[in-house]
């Protein structure tokens, strides 16, 4: 099947002071799917949280890192999607092989999200370039579909109250994915409006998300609907303002001089015991780029880090 593009568009209910993104994910997510070719019970939970990531952090013009990641499971031990203010998009997992098997087994191939992230937490951060200090919201997750735990989560902490819709679906043929999410934040009202104007704004708020609640899978994912026609489609009792779209791209930041400025951290006698055959290589969890340090590179980063 042709992937649509990869983007996000943004758009504002100005009366009801609600912003909104719509993102449409194809060939670019499932360039992070085939970096790594995980299981197809880790690629369909991927790519869901990569589509709730993208939606929830590219809501800010300021330069940072956005991570969302579920952590501390049993059986999927971690599961992280990084989003940069550039719309780079990088993810990865982790999961105990022989547990997972198991369950697999166990349920046909069809485990719930519970029994697959049984105790983990849902950590949202955000690092950005301008500010010291960084935001972290960590909660429980609950819920029996991630739209559900990302819904406890956002009442949970201190989020601006949110609502969010994702689907995704893979083609029959080509296993190729497309996903697709649509998320409402209400901004807080203006100091100045009276007790009547807020009151109004609640209530609209309440509409909008009956509206989001009506948009179907289909329509979400359907790549010859666009994205602004599905957007005025669903409020177009709303005076609704569409802006440009911007893409988002699979792309990873690791670089050399990263992990030189990683490794320089280390103690020589930590260094020396990663050395194997002469040298220490350093795999990327992310892209599985592989980078390679010999004997008197090794002896620069001691140097560098004394
Ligand atoms: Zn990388």
């Amino acid at each position: 099947m042709k992937l649509p593009n990869d983007i996000v568009v943004p758009f504002y209910i100005d009366e009801a002071q609600v912003r909104g993104r719509l993102v449409r994910l194809g060939s670019e997510l499932n360039q992070i799917l085939v970096n790594h070719s995980y299981p197809p019970i880790i690629n369909r939970y991927l790519a869901e949280l990569v589509t709730i990531g993208v939606a929830l952090s590219t809501d800010t013009k300021q330069e940072g890192l956005f991570t969302l990641q579920i952590t501390g499971g049993q059986i999927i031990k971690m599961m992280v999607v990084d989003v940069t203010s550039e719309g780079e998009v990088r993810a990865c997992a982790k999961w105990n092989e022989e547990s997972l098997n198991i369950l697999l087994e166990g349920t046909n191939n069809s485990p719930s999200l519970r029994e697959l992230f049984a105790n983990a937490f849902l950590v949202f951060t955000i690092d950005l370039v301008n500010k010291d200090d960084r935001y972290q919201a960590v909660v429980e997750l609950t819920g029996s579909t991630l739209s559900e735990c990302m819904h406890h989560f956002f009442r949970q902490s201190d989020q601006v109250p949110t609502g969010l819709v994702v689907g995704t679906q893979t083609d029959a043929i080509s296993e190729d994915y497309l996903a697709a999410s649509i998320i409402l934040q209400k901004l807080p009202p203006s100091s100045d409006f009276s007790e009547e104007k807020i009151e109004k704004e609640i209530d609209d708020w309440f509409t909008d998300l009956s509206l989001l609640g009506t948009v179907t899978k289909q329509e979400l994912l359907d790549k010859n609907l666009a994205p602004n026609t599905l957007l005025y489609q669903l409020f177009h009792e709303r005076n609704i303002r569409v802006l440009p779209s911007r893409e988002i791209v699979s792309k990873c930041y690791c670089s050399r001089q990263r992990i030189e400025e990683i490794l320089s951290n280390f103690s020589e006698s930590d260094l020396t015991d990663m050395i194997i055959d002469g040298k220490i290589s350093v795999t990327c969890e992310f892209c599985n780029e592989t980078q390679i340090f010999n004997k008197t590179e090794i002896d620069e980063i001691v140097q560098f880090g004394k």
